[in-house]
């Protein structure tokens, strides 16, 4: 259990059992006040994120697999090769040091994944109520190796251009709602949470013109459609048919009153990407693990510019809005 005051003995131990025996990376061995990198010749790309999910473990991930996974994917987003993470950790007072070694060891085995390395971290513990068990902080540096068109605020984007979504939507959100309520459907609901790094730096590599990349997280992809409409002289039409979608979390949507639309991922990407090289593109994302179900699913218009509009299954039209508020707090 853990009721380690500030800076003691105790701490020490944590820090060195726990921490760097299994970060087990060079860099956090040497325990320095700052961990020093080499240098890198391309643009460096920054991000930073903080994880409060509620329950710790879910169906297909937890909050350590999530805090790795979730700033891979904003470093992959912006065109950059992940290759630092730093990680801090505020712990309750009394948790199991066994689920805090789990949530690290899972932490572990999502960044040897991602090929991130750990290198610099920081712990404190908190009394008892003073956070709920666990929260961590992640911040990522990476490297921008081969975008050849700038990706920053997709100012690039322009009318004609594709949208394509990785693969299916909503199973994060809806893998933690099942689990916070404990409903039997394990084994049907997953979390997607995943680092997409290897699947969308071959685009790059491939001198492929991809416009622009964003991972579709809390607000879902109807937030990041908005997101990439906003104040611009284009606006999206989606086709809802063609946004996959598991039966199961399409099932569990519709009995809790959620549109999947608007439901987290954690393990998704949205890519726009010139109508030329969508084929191609499409290819490329469908051979990893991570894009095998991934679809064109709408066109940047002319018309309506700032809007998102979709098709609906049954041939009607609506418009997409952007989310007001979260419609589940702490899924990430
Ligand atoms: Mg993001």
């Amino acid at each position: 259990m853990i009721g380690h005051g500030s800076g003691g003995r105790m701490m020490h131990e944590l820090i060195e059992n726990v921490f760097i025996s299994i970060f087990d990376d060079p860099l956090l061995t040497l325990q320095d006040d700052s961990a020093v990198m080499d240098p890198v010749t391309g643009n460096l790309a920054f991000t930073t994120d903080s994880y409060v999910v509620q329950p710790l473990f879910f169906p297909g991930g937890d909050i350590g697999k999530l805090a790795v996974c979730g700033t891979v994917n904003d470093l992959a987003a912006a065109g950059a090769k992940p290759l630092y993470l730093s990680a801090a950790f505020i712990i309750e007072e009394g948790m199991e040091t066994e689920t805090l070694i789990k949530v690290v060891r899972s932490m572990a085995d999502a960044a040897r994944e991602a090929g991130v390395r750990i290198v610099c971290g920081d712990t404190k513990v908190v009394g008892k109520g003073q956070c709920d068990q666990l929260f961590i902080t992640t911040s990522g540096v990476g490297e921008v190796v081969n975008a050849i068109v700038p990706l920053v605020c997709g100012k690039n984007i322009s009318h004609g251009d594709r949208v394509i979504l990785s693969g299916t939507i909503g199973d994060h959100g809806m893998a933690v709602l099942a689990a916070r309520n404990d409903l039997n459907v394990k084994d049907m609901i997953e979390s997607d949470c995943a680092p997409l790094n290897s699947m969308v730096q071959p685009l790059l590599d491939m001198m492929l013109p991809v416009k622009f990349m964003r991972d579709p997280t809390r607000g879902g992809l109807a937030a990041t459609l908005c997101e990439i409409v906003n104040n611009r002289q284009f606006g999206i039409l989606i086709d809802e048919e063609a946004i996959p979608i598991n039966k199961s979390v399409r099932g569990m949507c519709e009995l809790f009153g959620f549109d999947p639309l608007y439901v987290a991922n954690e393990g998704k990407m949205v890519i726009v990407v010139p109508d030329e090289i969508c084929d191609e593109a499409l290819n490329i994302i469908r051979r990893s693990e991570y894009g095998k179900r991934a679809a064109v699913i709408g066109t940047i218009e002319e018309k309506n510019p700032g809007m998102v509009i979709a098709r609906t299954i049954i041939g009607g039209k609506r418009i997409i809005t952007m989310p007001a508020g979260e419609q589940l707090p702490r899924i990430c």
